[in-house]
């Protein structure tokens, strides 16, 4: 067997900061119970690691008792709920990542001029579901094409469209060509509100699983981005498999062992899982480890303000912690096999 590595996979910065912030407020507050208002990413193994740990994950601000400590997931959320965290009097940290702030900064910034706003993305999705909150009177969700013919436009001159950090590139595409066709003056977001880590690992996908038998994505159901990377690779015609871990592997998706098989993992898959995953495969098929670098990623997030200011306050330099996406270390013992090759296909 011949597992190729896509390079980026897993963490992205945003996830990287949002996961380092619920580990330093545990470290900060060690004899609170620490809340955090959804998933705080969209992986189980991520939010059952910090269950052991004591936190808390509530879907509701009224869980969270008077006075507490509340981590705001990485997916952003409605200025309705900030509100409701300050009138409960609640220390409320915001672990919502940079990238999906910009998405909301735009819709109060077209709201106010006066655009009726078209949201590309998934109705229930807690991302959408926090980016409607800024403007819920001007803002409809767009999920299909076919949503288009029921929007109610007001003026198709004064009308932007957003999009979901997390789409599929492919699909996006579809709907903002609909959209134009239907709406020709309809304004663009300044730049792609498809995030960086969303388009640099659809694009790895898509370069190198031509070339593979299947496609391996490490990541949870829930997770938008990892459920998108599955798509892309359908799209390609490759066959795709998305698990959360190496015990939902199945021995019948190789039927002769000898398959090249590409493995990438959703923005908030943990690399322990794919590693595991590797172990496995080459523990039972035997083979070889390459990895393919698409893009070099090298963007980090500074902690959040309230957090800042809490360290701050307790005689940390918050400058001493910065978040950064790093390329795993491919090892023997970990990943079953080292790489044959670490092989370029860099920037598309
Ligand atoms: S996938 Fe993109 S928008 Fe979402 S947390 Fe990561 S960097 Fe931010």
């Amino acid at each position: 067997m011949h597992l190729i590595l896509a390079n980026p996979r897993g963490f992205c910065a945003g996830v990287r900061m949002a996961i380092d912030v619920v580990d330093q407020v545990i470290g900060l507050f060690p004899d609170e119970t620490i809340y955090v208002y959804h998933e705080i990413v969209h992986n189980r193994h991520v939010v059952g690691r910090f269950v052991r740990r004591g936190v808390i994950f509530v879907e509701s601000l009224a869980e969270v008792p008077s006075g507490g400590i509340v981590v705001f997931s990485a997916h952003g959320i409605s200025p309705a709920v900030r509100q409701e965290a300050r009138e409960r009097g609640l220390t409320a940290i915001d672990a919502t990542c940079p990238l999906v702030t910009k998405v909301h900064a735009e819709a109060v910034r077209y709201a106010r001029q006066g655009y009726q706003i078209l949201l590309v993305g998934h109705k229930n999705h807690q991302e959408i579901v926090g980016t409607l909150g800024e403007a819920p009177d001007v803002t409809q969700v767009v999920e299909r094409p076919q949503d288009i013919p029921s929007l109610t436009i007001l003026d198709p001159e004064k009308l932007v469209y957003l999009t979901q950090t997390t789409l599929s590139t492919d699909d996006a595409a579809v709907i903002i060509n609909a959209l134009k066709a239907a709406f020709p003056k309809i304004k663009e977001p300044p730049s792609s509100d498809i995030c960086y880590a969303t388009t640099n690992r659809q694009t790895a996908v898509r370069q190198i699983g031509p070339e593979c038998d299947l496609v391996i994505v490490i990541g949870s159901k829930n997770s938008s981005n990892s459920v998108r990377l599955t798509e892309i690779a359908e799209n390609i015609g490759v066959p795709a498999r998305l698990m959360d871990d190496a015990s939902e592997l199945d021995w019948g998706w190789f039927p002769t062992g000898n398959e090249r098989v590409l493995l990438t993992a959703g923005a908030s898959a943990p690399e322990d899982l794919v590693a595991e995953t590797c172990r496995m495969l080459l523990g039972r098929f035997g083979g070889t480890i390459e990895q393919r670098d698409i893009f070099d990623e090298d963007v980090e997030f500074a902690p959040p303000g309230a957090l800042r200011r809490i360290m701050e306050e307790k005689g940390i330099d918050p400058q001493s912690r910065r978040f950064r996406a790093v390329t795993p270390t491919i090892t023997g013992d970990l990943y079953g096999a080292v790489p044959l090759t670490v092989s370029a296909g860099k920037g598309a």
